[in-house]
């Protein structure tokens, strides 16, 4: 059996004050590992850990520490298919979508590794004489890398390479129900050349080791993707300390269907956006604006559409939608999915297979007003709701209606119309003819609102994020 435990200097930690068992959500009787959860103790090794290994790793050229990320890129590859099985099995993934998000980490790594040679800084042309005025990146330090379960291996490689890359140590905090995955990456790292210290892995819970990383730890940074309420405390916290903070949170994404939108392929595309992974996307589609003139058509294909939406237990390949990923993420949707089918009228509904696991039918309703909670607060499951409006004016207002601003997508052939939403919607990241869901790694990715801390991770907006500029100015004319 796999047993998580937390990992520091590269050794696995054998104090443990609970254990907690973790069973597939797609089938609850059959059990996948055991997590060890470590005291707070184990916070303040990893700070001695990762400070240590920091001096070391930043004396390492850009080329010797884009080989590293190489070759974590080349270690993940070889064990992409272990690793994706085991991703879907703690948290119900479906497996396609995960074999995915173990190759999305493969390109981040080989992205960022090729960030080790390309240029860290600008000259500036000095107002003065003989004066060589320059600036460039420079590490943080420590970052602290704080994950959520939904995308357990493509968020924590997302942070943790660009953090490395630009000269950092890390220590890596994993959801729960993400811990097993993470356990498992932090083996194949380590034996594939992982220097001493430079990625420590703490496992408990947020409350207890998570708190005692943001209030008790020497950070230079703290990144943080999850809910926006622990979001907010963490922002809260790494303000009054006065270090760099990016927090990555919640969403309500839009997506508006014109009069003139092909509604086939705009159906596949929202039911897409909406309801693979189980709609536990941040980006994934909650809310549908449709103009009034092609309801009727728009709700015929998403009708025909979800013929397609196949639920099904994580492993089968012919899974869209598996199961949600845990007991309270079962309880939580559930209780939205009642809700929304006690006030709103269904357009479409699926089954659920015959299984010990946590299903919950995708489902499409219509007749929810936007004073109701189910149109201002995030489902994080397998729901979405359908409005009617009368133009792309009103369309963008509706869109911007709630206090999220993550991503938000059109569908038109209207290039004006298609062009109003983009400049007028509050969100972090505008789309035509394409899901909410699935923005590339390497384009800035975040929020506005309380989306985010109005920072961006992934592209090069990530290399800001984790060095901090140095200004150089030197008179050769002395
Ligand atoms: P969560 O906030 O419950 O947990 C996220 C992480 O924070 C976990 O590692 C958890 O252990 C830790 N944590 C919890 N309490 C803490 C505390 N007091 N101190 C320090 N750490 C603490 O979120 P989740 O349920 O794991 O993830 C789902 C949420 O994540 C959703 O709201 C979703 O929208 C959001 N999310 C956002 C993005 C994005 O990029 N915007 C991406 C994925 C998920």
């Amino acid at each position: 059996m796999l047993i998580a435990t937390s990992i520091l200097n590269n050794s696995k930690v054998s104090e443990t004050n609970e254990q907690r068992e973790c069973y597939n959500p797609s089938h609850l009787t059959e059990l996948v590992g055991r997590i060890d959860l470590s005291p707070n103790s184990v916070v303040k090794e990893a700070e001695t850990a990762a400070i240590s290994a920091q001096k070391e790793w930043t004396k390492q050229t850009g080329a010797q520490k884009s080989q590293l990320l190489y070759t974590m890129a080349e270690a993940l590859s070889n064990h992409a298919e272990d690793l994706a099985e085991l991703g879907s099995k703690e948290m119900g993934k479906p497996i396609t979508e995960m074999k995915g998000e173990v190759q999305r980490a493969i390109q981040l790594f080989k992205y960022y590794a090729s960030e080790g040679v390309h240029p860290d800084g600008d000259t500036i042309p000095s107002s003065a004489p003989n004066v060589l005025q320059y600036a460039k990146r420079k590490p943080l330090g420590v970052v602290g890398v704080i994950t959520p379960w939904n995308f357990p291996i493509a968020i924590p490689v997302w942070k943790i390479a660009p953090a490395l890359i630009c000269g950092n140590s890390v220590i890596w905090k994993p959801a729960e129900n993400a811990t097993l995955t993470a356990f498992k990456m932090m083996e194949i790292f380590i034996s594939n050349g992982l220097p001493e210290g430079l990625i420590n892995l703490i496992v408990g819970k947020g409350k207890d080791v998570g708190n005692e990383l943001l209030e008790n730890t020497n950070l230079n940074a703290v990144s943080f993707t999850g809910s926006t309420g622990v979001g907010q405390m963490v922002a809260e916290k790494c303000a009054k300390r006065n270090i760099k903070f990016q927090t990555e949170m919640g969403g309500k994404n839009p997506a508006v269907v014109l009069n003139d939108a092909d509604v086939n392929k705009s159906a596949k595309a929202i039911l897409s956006g909406a309801f693979r992974s189980a709609g536990q996307k941040c980006t994934a589609t909650s809310r549908v604006i449709v103009e009034e003139h092609i309801m009727n058509d728009f709700k015929k294909a998403l009708q025909d559409e979800m013929r397609n939406v196949v639920v099904a237990p994580a492993e089968e390949g012919s899974a869209y939608a598996g199961p949600v990923a845990s007991e309270d993420q079962y309880r939580k949707v559930k209780r939205y999915y009642d809700l929304a089918k006690e006030d709103g009228k269904v357009v479409a509904e699926n089954s659920i297979p015959d299984e010990n696991g946590y299903f919950i039918s995708p489902l499409i309703v219509e007749g929810i007003g936007t004073e109701h909670q189910l149109w201002k607060e995030e489902v994080f499951g397998p729901l979405i709701m359908l409005v009617p409006t009368k133009d792309v004016q009103e369309a963008t207002e509706l869109a911007n209606d709630t206090e999220f601003g993550l991503s938000a997508s059109v569908f038109t052939n209207n290039l004006s119309e298609a062009h109003y939403f983009l400049e007028h919607t509050e969100a972090g990241m505008v789309r035509v003819n394409q899901e909410t869901a699935g923005v590339e790694y390497q384009a800035p990715f975040g929020g506005m609102k309380l989306s985010s801390s109005h920072t961006r991770e992934q592209g090069q907006a990530a290399l800001a994020f984790y060095s901090e500029m140095k200004t150089y100015a030197i008179n050769h004319g002395w």
